[in-house]
């Protein structure tokens, strides 16, 4: 991954690679943002910028003999670390990212703003919880404690360090006193969870989210969704671009209609009427359904808050404005937030054992009950 193909963040890529520039770059540091802000592409492209050696305008040249093998994430000076579980017939305690890398070079060619639910989906991890272990953080030590090969740097990129849990203390030692040109850029979401004694000896820099204009433009650009959708999609991401990726290309059906047709069975509470748009919602699969719930949770949340406050500066589309001014003369605050509740209820439900037409099926009657009240 190059600078250049990270969508946005002008300034802070052109920031990191100032540090590479002018000699000031950081032997540890902790790349910090939210899931789908870029932290690992960011590493990713530092990485290939640190070993390139042709680099130009503030990114790698994507051509030399480096960048050829950074680029596959196949480069063998640039090591990678992230969590995972147990591999094949192997013990889990003897298992190590390497044992995935070829899933890992796969999966980061493919979208590598993925988040950690995506990835143990992608290695069908079930319900093992994953870690970064005690072998891994050996291995880590004698990687980086041995010679180059064909770089005269070393790289570290670790996905996730929170996943290390009280191991990380095996890496102080590397951290505080690094080998000469060995570089170690750690991608975290959450400070809260990485080890204080890590923390406080790399040095810190935070990825802000995307501006919900990037991510519809993202949209627009590389997935050609229309406007409107990728608005509607980028104010649902709330600054998560792998969640909009994800809503973009797994969902066909238009949002804000079957929300419509929803209230509007709701109201009717026609049992045939009921029954076809429950049926509408179980063929989706739970990716689908869940991001429906919560497109219609956002919705409900910014008309409250636009009945509220008066004011038209929401996250929502101008179609989604039009249907929320009509509907304002049927649904109030109160009625809004009952559904609200409904719809977030919904959201718990799917991937759970329950049976969601049963619930959709008396959900839509109380909502409809409520819709009609005066
Ligand atoms: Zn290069």
């Amino acid at each position: 991954m190059r600078f250049s193909d990270i969508t946005g963040k002008e300034e802070l890529k052109r920031r990191i690679a100032n540090t590479v520039d002018i000699g000031r770059l950081p032997h540890a540091q902790i790349l910090l943002g939210k899931e789908g802000s870029g932290g690992l592409p960011t590493a990713l492209a530092l990485a290939s910028y640190i070993m390139c050696e042709n680099k130009t305008d503030g990114d790698s040249c994507g051509h030399c003999s480096h960048c050829k093998k950074s680029l596959k994430y196949i480069h063998p000076d640039i090591h990678f670390s992230f969590p995972v579980v147990k591999f094949g017939d192997k013990k889990r305690e003897h298992t190590t990212s390497d044992d995935f890398l070829v899933k890992w070079r796969k999966i980061l060619s493919e979208n590598a703003y993925m988040g950690i639910g995506d990835w143990l989906e992608y290695i069908d991890a079930g319900n093992s919880n994953p870690n970064i272990n005690v072998k891994e953080c050996n291995d880590i030590m004698t990687k980086l404690n041995m010679m180059s090969y064909e770089s005269d740097k070393k790289v570290l990129v670790m996905w996730l360090p929170e996943y290390l849990g009280n191991e990380g203390n095996r890496l102080l030692k590397l951290i505080e006193e690094p080998t000469d040109n060995t570089y170690i850029i750690l991608v975290a979401e959450n400070q809260d969870l990485i080890l204080q004694t890590i923390l406080s000896r790399c040095q810190l820099v935070k990825i802000p989210v995307y501006e919900s204009n990037e991510i519809s433009q993202f949209l627009v650009d590389k997935y050609e969704i229309l406007k409107d959708k990728a608005d509607q999609i980028a104010n649902l991401a709330d600054g998560n671009i792998n969640l909009a990726i994800q809503i973009g290309t797994n969902e066909s059906k238009d949002f804000s209609d079957m929300l419509i047709t929803w209230l509007r069975v709701a109201y009717k509470s026609d049992p045939i009427e009921i029954n076809n748009w429950v049926s509408s919602v179980t063929e989706m699969n739970k990716d689908e359904q869940k991001n429906f719930f919560e497109y219609g949770l956002h919705f409900f949340r910014q008309f409250v808050f636009r009945m509220l406050t008066g004011n038209d500066k929401v996250s929502l589309t101008a179609k989604e404005l039009e249907i929320a001014g009509k509907m304002t003369s049927i649904i109030n605050a109160d009625k809004a937030e009952f559904i609200a509740d409904k719809l977030n209820a919904a959201i718990e439900c799917v991937g759970r054992n329950i049976n969601i037409r049963i619930m959709l099926y008396a959900d839509t009657l109380a909502v409809g009950d409520v819709i009609r009240k005066n």
